[in-house]
């Protein structure tokens, strides 16, 4: 978990510049805590067509999820909902990212948070 926490934020930010060239550190809030939760609450379901799923709240591992799957799985299913990034609207100043922005970000990371075999 201390490499994520060392590299994820420059990481983040090098993908949202892209769409917000001005966007700092101080944009961005990290649910570390929250997304250590969901990776220890984690639970097997009957998932179709993937290994796993998430919301802000859970994390769910298909029940046949190969042993070699489970690590990356758990680890990408975490880092969505991991950033939020500020933006100001009436009902909320925090919003969480968009999924292909999340899984660039992965893949800058480590390829194996998003090609799994
Ligand atoms: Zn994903």
């Amino acid at each position: 978990m201390s490499y994520f926490r060392a590299t994820a934020p420059d990481v983040f930010l090098t993908v949202l510049r892209r769409r917000a060239p001005d966007i700092c550190r101080r944009d961005l809030l990290f649910r570390w805590e929250a997304a250590v939760r969901r990776v220890e609450q984690a639970e097997f379901a009957p998932l179709e067509n993937m290994w796993g799923q998430t919301d802000d709240r859970r994390i769910q591992l298909a029940d046949n999820i190969p042993v070699r799957c489970m690590l990356p799985t758990l680890l990408h299913e975490a880092m969505h909902f991991l950033v939020y990034q500020r933006r100001v609207t009436r009902s909320s100043v925090w919003k969480e990212l968009g999924a292909d922005e999340e899984h660039d970000v992965m893949e800058r990371i480590d390829d194996r948070l998003i090609f799994m075999y």
